[in-house]
């Protein structure tokens, strides 16, 4: 089978989407992308994910052609090649109708600096990108259009949820639990409060230092923030 392991990897990922509370039933979707063939592997279209094979996870192009597979790919194939196309470094992207951050992307309210953990994602606020209906070109240009103006590894779409990338699905679904975890933080500070929120000066300092958080892996890369 085409990229078997990259296949399997994203059936597994997508059993933890729910498992970890990111998504519930079929919302949410995840993709790895291969540079040898230029290829994206993409989790297929409304199956629930306890019942996705490798078989369904379907294999494109970045134009939006079928490579592999007889199963429909998620509606939101092009945003995912979105991040492709845009960002030489994305290897993965998760995106997730997680609670918390879907909840502030539908009041309009930004994911700020809050906590400092969002340093994960690169940037002190993280973007959000004006509203269009899901699985359309359209929200995929709007995707894009931020993703060129942004450093942010992960964005809120409004009305919708959230979505992230990183150099492998790891991080990817890494900085998807931090942004979760850190609207939740907010959610909670702004019922009781008016949350005060970092700095551009100290969120740049919290980034800097992120970049050598934890142990050294073995293949040279740091830590993920607190999630992976
Ligand atoms: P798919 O099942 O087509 O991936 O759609 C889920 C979703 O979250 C749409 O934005
Ligand atoms: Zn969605």
């Amino acid at each position: 089978m085409l990229l078997e392991e990259m296949r399997q990897k994203v059936v597994d990922y997508g059993n933890q989407l729910i498992s970890s509370g990111l998504t519930i039933g079929t919302a949410g979707n995840i993709s790895m992308y291969d540079p040898e063939t230029g290829y994206m592997v993409i989790s297929p279209s409304g199956i629930p994910y306890a019942k996705t094979t490798a078989e369904d996870v379907v294999v494109m192009d970045l134009q939006g052609n079928i490579v592999d597979s007889n199963r429909t790919p998620s509606s939101e194939h092009s945003l995912h090649a979105a991040f492709y196309l845009e960002k030489p470094d994305a290897r993965a992207v998760v995106h997730a109708h997680s609670m918390y951050c879907t909840t502030l992307a539908c009041a309009g309210v930004d994911l700020k600096a809050t906590h400092y953990a969002i340093a994960d994602t690169g940037v002190a606020t993280v973007p959000t990108v004006p509203y269009e209906t899901y699985g359309t070109p359209e929200l995929a240009d709007e995707v894009r259009k931020c993703l060129r103006e942004s450093d942010s590894k992960a964005l809120l779409m409004a009305n919708h949820g959230m979505v992230a990338y990183g150099d492998s699905l790891e991080k990817a679904f890494a900085i998807a639990n931090t942004c979760e975890w850190c609207a939740q933080v907010q959610w909670r500070a702004m019922a009781i409060s008016t949350p005060n929120v970092l700095s551009d000066e100290q969120m740049a300092e919290v980034i800097e230092h992120y970049k050598t958080y934890g142990q050294a892996k073995e293949d040279g890369k740091q830590s993920q923030g607190y999630f992976g």
